[in-house]
């Protein structure tokens, strides 16, 4: 893995807004449609926390018990964590290492991949327990 390049400015912007989620909507990644399209509609306030308010708890209940259950529901909430969480840590460490956020995921595939490869000493794994 490449040196991190800790003196660069970073300027990662905000996260983009979840204009994807229309097109979840009518489209889930998941290929399996949600069968509550009126609960999957409150996915965007849930995001933007509005269904936290006064209110609003029954609804965000009854959609969190839909979620659990809903693959289609479930998707867009895994891809708005990504796109919200992973996806910003990862750009910033890409850019630390002066490198492309596709570099970095092949960089951290093939440390994963050599160190599956590597048994771990006996001492190591006494450290554990
Ligand atoms: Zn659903």
């Amino acid at each position: 893995m490449p040196e991190p390049n800790r003196g660069r400015t970073q300027n990662l912007g905000a996260p983009k807004p979840d204009s994807h989620l229309g097109t979840f909507a009518t489209k889930p990644k998941t290929g399996v449609p949600c069968g509550h399209p009126e609960l999957q509609k409150l996915l965007p306030a849930l995001f933007a926390g509005s269904l936290a308010k006064t209110g609003r708890q029954v609804e965000r209940r009854r959609l969190e018990r839909h979620v659990r259950t809903c693959a289609a529901c479930r998707a867009i909430c895994v891809e708005h964590a990504h796109r919200t969480v992973t996806l910003p840590i990862l750009k910033e460490a890409a850019q630390q290492f002066g490198i492309t956020v596709p570099e970095l995921q092949r960089s951290l595939e093939r440390s994963a991949a050599r160190m599956a490869r590597t048994p771990m000493p006996a001492a190591s794994c006494h450290a554990l327990r």
